[in-house]
């Protein structure tokens, strides 16, 4: 399988002028953690591409992000995986309604309504699911249905897009408005929302059509956020310029791939009677495969509308799905719509009669052929097919991004670098030892072992936790790193209970006012994981050692187990005060653990390349810089070195393990025996 990482949800404003709350985000990724969930196209829930695992809340200034492990099939087995996961996943949301809701409608809707055959289906509000089970349950209503199979939109009381209060349960709109046509997909709320305001216009009669099959609890109607755009049309108000005829728009590859559209037929004709004179639209879509849970049939949106050609008064529109078979597709791809005739299946889902206005019109028709940029392109949409790309391919409005190097992009310029990210590690309490172990962010691999990578100056957090009483241990096969910079990159360190953390977190704070001293804007990175039963809770924290002991020195450095929501609503709160900085990159970001890791990068060598004997292990520094890039003004290559032997200047032992610290002041710098390992980028000194 290919994996990768990227940003889910956020916090910002997204296009529906929607924002999620920063706390409910962790909820969302909490729940989400150890199933995942389909990588769907399209939001549809019948396509799915690969798997999505968020595992972590990314809490930059001015935005909290979801990051999730995205994992893409490349086999025939992968993808066979993903199809038993996917079968699992409906299982566990459609289908698993809770039981006192379903106790709830059994004694609502009764025995006599009731075949013992309906099956619970959250799609929407919980729900129970059979053939005519809204039919039974609400005679009145579906009395009200016409010979096209509507009632009219003033019966029904609209509570969401598509669902319609009864009392204490509610019914839905046909799941043909879904996306897909499919019973398992969210409604088309632009569309349903259009009706609805179109409604409540005394001089227009609007009339829908309702899913016989399904009656849910009205008090259980979710909002749903499909993170979707699709854009508002400036279409051409002047009718009277249309062309009769045929007109033909044929979809490019990217709209057959996500839309499985394959053209759009637009009909204009003239009808002459006596008195008067019409003018008839007809709008098809012709798909390219079958949609949905229904796969016999390929299901084609279509429009027909009357307008009274010498008023100009838009008299008529209906929408609805016309069905056909694969072989039925094939003929009707040779011809045009002029001559398709009506012999096909056709299912009308809603109507509108009366006066209608004109940009009502449009927006209905629109709306009713969703994703289909066709129709605004035939309806002279000022925007640009190009335009319309640029405009879905942007995802949602982010702040103003930090504008790294990414030769060097652990370097603070100020607070707006700092960072906090929380997140679930699939270790557990079980496998973690009784003794604090400090494990590595990366490896160095040579051709007779691996060796975990360390800052020298981890060890100082060890001689600090040493004082208390409490034993650090590093791996056999630690080997320590000297750098020429002010960036100190500390371990992982995994507690197994919160007093040990909080001896951490204490002898973090005299570390980090130490290094303060020296030089506030020393970048540093940090981490504090506990474990817990279920997995583990990590904590990053990246930025000047400034901001970082601050945070130190909050009240929760860490958040509570039972309330970590709370914790990251108020954590982003506190780091939006610094501005705005994001790394939309997710250049700090370790690909495969989801911690902070702001990387130093391999540079090349001057003066031809100087074997270390060593390869770097992929994941700690990125290398693919060229020869043309190492003249950049400000930057330099630096060496980094490996530590063969460091003499304390204090006691005269061996620095690694004895207890004095440079840190503190009781130990002099050790003498060390250092052995070069790699070239890397930093800035020029000032
Ligand atoms: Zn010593």
């Amino acid at each position: 399988v290919k994996s990768q990482i990227a940003a889910t949800m956020s916090d910002a404003v997204n296009r529906k002028s929607m924002r999620m709350d920063t706390g409910a985000l962790y909820d969302s990724m909490r729940d989400s953690f150890e199933v995942g969930m389909p990588l769907l196209i399209s939001h549809d829930r019948h396509r799915p591409v690969g798997w999505i695992v968020p595992a972590a809340i990314y809490l930059e200034p001015g935005l909290t992000r979801v990051l999730a492990h995205v994992i893409e099939p490349e086999t025939d087995e992968d993808y066979s995986q993903i199809k038993q996961r996917w079968i699992k996943f409906i299982a566990s949301t459609i289908h698993d309604v809770p039981q006192e809701s379903v106790t709830r409608l059994k004694e609502l809707l009764g025995r006599d309504v009731l075949t013992g055959s309906e099956i619970p289906w959250d799609s929407g509000a919980h729900a129970l699911r059979g053939v005519g089970l809204a039919e039974r349950a609400f005679p009145k209503i579906f009395e009200q249905v016409d010979k096209d199979g509507l009632v009219p939109f003033t019966a029904l009381t609209m509570i969401r897009p598509g669902i319609f209060q009864i009392g204490e349960l509610c019914v839905f709109a046909h799941h043909f408005m879904r996306r897909s046509e499919s019973p398992f997909n969210h409604f088309n709320e632009e569309l349903l929302g259009t009706l609805h305001q179109m409604a409540k216009d005394s001089s227009v009669n609007v009339r829908v059509r309702l899913d016989p099959d399904m009656v849910g609890l009205a008090d259980t109607a979710a909002h749903t956020i499909e993170l979707d755009y699709w854009y508002g049309p400036k279409f051409n108000e002047d009718l009277s310029s249309l062309q009769t005829g045929v007109t033909v728009h044929t979809a490019d590859e990217s709209e057959r791939f996500f839309h499985k559209i394959s053209r759009t037929e637009f009909w204009w004709q003239r009808r002459t009677k006596e008195t008067s004179a019409q003018l008839i639209l007809e709008a098809e879509e012709l798909r390219d495969s079958e949609s949905g849970a229904d796969r016999t049939k390929l299901h084609c949106r279509y429009v027909h509308s009357v307008i009274d050609a010498t008023t100009d008064r838009i008299e008529h529109l209906d929408g609805s799905i016309r069905a056909y078979t694969p072989e039925e597709m094939i003929t009707r791809l040779d011809v045009d719509l002029k001559r398709v005739g009506r012999q096909t299946e056709y299912t009308k889902l809603w109507r509108v009669d009366g006066n209608i206005e004109i940009g009502r019109w449009k927006s209905v028709i629109h709306n009713h052929f969703r994703d289909n940029a066709l129709v605004s392109e035939y309806f002279g949409s000022q925007k640009s097919k190009a335009d319309i790309r640029e405009e879905l391919g942007k995802t949602d409005v982010f702040p103003q991004s930090l504008n790294l190097d990414k030769r060097v992009p652990w370097l603070c310029d100020d607070a707006r670098s700092f960072r906090v990210l929380v997140t679930h590690q699939p270790v557990i309490l079980e496998h973690i030892s009784e003794e604090l172990v400090a494990f590595p962010h990366a490896w160095a691999r040579s051709e007779k072992a691996e060796y975990a990578l360390f800052d020298l100056q981890a060890l100082e957090l060890m001689k600090l936790l040493g004082r208390d009483g409490c034993r650090l241990t590093f791996a056999p096969n630690a080997r320590f790193m000297v750098f020429d910079d002010h960036y100190l990159q500390m371990p992982i360190v995994i507690h197994r209970n919160r007093e040990v953390l909080d001896q951490t977190i204490k002898a973090y704070r005299e570390l980090v006012s130490n290094v303060r001293e020296e030089d506030p804007d020393s970048p540093l990175l940090m981490n504090l994981s506990l474990a817990l039963p279920e997995y583990t809770l990590s904590v990053s924290i990246f930025g000047r050692c400034t901001e970082v002991l601050d945070w130190l020195n909050r009240d929760q450095p860490f958040p509570p187990t039972e309330l970590v929501a709370d914790w990251v609503r108020d954590a982003a709160e506190a780091i939006a005060l610094f501005g705005e900085g994001v790394d939309t990159a997710l250049e700090y970001v370790h690909p495969e653990s989801l911690n902070l890791y702001p990387q130093r990068k391999i540079a090349p060598q001057p003066g031809g390349f100087r074997q270390s004997g060593e390869a770097m292990s992929s994941a700690i520094i990125d290398s693919g810089t060229t020869n043309s890039e190492s003249n950049e003004p400000g930057l330099v290559a630096r060496e980094a070195f490996k530590v063969l032997s460091a003499t304390c200047s204090n006691c005269g032992g061996n620095y690694l393990t004895c207890p004095c610290s440079v840190i503190t002041g009781d130990a002099d710098p050790p003498t060390a025996e250092l052995g070069f390992a790699f070239n890397y980028w930093a800035t020029a000194k000032r």
